[in-house]
């Protein structure tokens, strides 16, 4: 190896390694790919212009195109990893209790990592087979299209030229998607496999709560999963040797899920495309209370808590004897649970004890009240996502029962 070169990748490396920072790459890396791309269909529009007669420039093209092939896997990846376990590492030294510090909180390589960087790789050679496919089909048609008669043979180079620039500004987006979700979904593992050095027992789910949110990543937001649930499956993840078994791994969700166990090839984000959703490490001794889908309800701070418990309509309003009994009765039997209708970031649960509760995005409680208005009062201020008692006329009788009887 040239001493030069060695020298300008040991550079790039360092590069990337010390900014601890894989977004240079997840905003370079679409656009290399883009000038390849570029590159190969521009010689085949040029090659589209010669005066070859017209059914061997065909074969030509076609030929030219079965052969068209995109390196897709980047170069860096051992950097690219070091960088994403550096910035998981610095995450989880914030989580971690310091009663369980021992000794300094900093990344060092082991075989899982090795373990990693493999499955990212083979993650972006996947890629590059799919997409490869698809592509040259793509333009296989297109070239059919342009040599059905359709167009004068002179105006091939400029049709082709057309059709190639959309589909380059298309597939740009393609490919920074799919390198997010790898980065994201080793940022991922990378967690789950460095928190358990530290002994966490279990992850907490992190979306990003705005107006774009999924409805699964809402569902699944603040929910407490085990170590031992998504260390299995980061596992399973790892060990996957075709793009089946790894789809197999980590399912995609669409629908929101509420459920109290979940299955073996979920709790991994991200959960869908273009998914924002982390976790973070949690242990047992640090939580406050778990809702009926085991999502972590924080109580009211004091203020709160005094507001709701002297408020006529709300804690005298009940049974109970002190606001979190309130609380944990209203969110361990959930009926009804969905978004605040003018706040993306609150969430409203209505609990099968008739009473209705503000939860904000970091999972600590704003109110909880019975209110007044009955049912219709809270379909008024939430876009309801769970229903149990939709279909069960029994309960929702029973529950308009205990409202008119405040
Ligand atoms: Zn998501």
């Amino acid at each position: 190896m040239r001493k030069a070169y060695l020298l300008k990748s040991l550079t790039r490396h360092n590069l990337i390694k010390a900014s601890s920072d894989v977004r240079s790459f997840l905003s370079s890396y679409p656009i290399e790919l883009r000038d390849t791309l570029e590159r190969e269909l521009s010689e085949i529009v040029v090659l589209s212009g010669e005066s070859i007669d017209a059914k061997t420039l065909k074969q030509l093209l076609l030929t030219k195109i079965a052969n068209l092939r995109l390196d897709v896997n980047p170069a860096n990846l051992e950097a690219i990893y070091i960088a994403i376990a550096n910035e998981v590492t610095k995450k989880i030294k914030k989580t971690i209790p310091s009663r369980l510090i021992k000794s300094d909180v900093a990344f060092s390589f082991d075989e899982v990592d090795v373990a990693s960087i493999a499955s990212m790789r083979q993650s972006f050679y996947w890629m590059g087979l799919d997409y490869g496919e698809r592509i040259q089909e793509e333009l296989k048609n297109e070239i059919e299209r342009v040599y059905n008669g359709e167009l004068d043979r002179a105006d091939v180079p400029a049709a082709l030229k057309a059709k190639f620039g959309s589909i380059i500004d298309r597939d740009e987006r393609y490919f920074k998607g799919v390198a997010d979700h790898i980065i994201l979904q080793s940022q991922n593992v990378a967690k789950v496999t460095q928190a358990q050095k530290y002994g966490a027992d279990a992850f907490r789910v992190r979306a990003t709560i705005d107006d774009k949110t999924s409805p699964i990543c809402r569902s699944m937001h603040n929910r407490i999963i085990s170590a031992k649930h998504l260390s299995t499956q980061a596992s399973n993840i790892l060990a996957a040797s075709t793009p089946n078994e790894k789809k197999n791994a980590a399912m995609w969700q669409t629908k929101p899920f509420y459920g109290t166990e979940l299955p073996n090839n979920f709790g991994l984000p991200p959960y869908h495309f273009r998914c924002r959703t982390e976790i973070e490490p949690v242990w047992y001794d640090d939580l406050d209370n778990l809702d009926e889908f085991k999502r972590e309800v924080k109580y009211p701070s004091k203020q709160v808590s005094a507001k709701i418990a002297n408020k006529e309509d709300h804690l005298k309003g009940t049974r109970y004897k002190s606001v979190n009994e309130m609380i944990s009765a209203t969110i361990g039997a959930i009926a009804k649970e969905g978004r605040h209708i003018n706040d993306a970031s609150k969430k409203v649960i209505w609990g099968q004890n008739g009473c209705i509760i503000f939860i904000d995005e970091y999972g600590e409680v704003e109110s909880c009240f019975k209110p007044l208005r009955g049912l219709s009062y809270y379909e008024d201020w939430s876009l309801t996502f769970y229903d149990s008692i939709e279909t069960k006329t029994r309960i929702r009788k029973w529950l308009d029962h205990l409202i008119s009887n405040l």
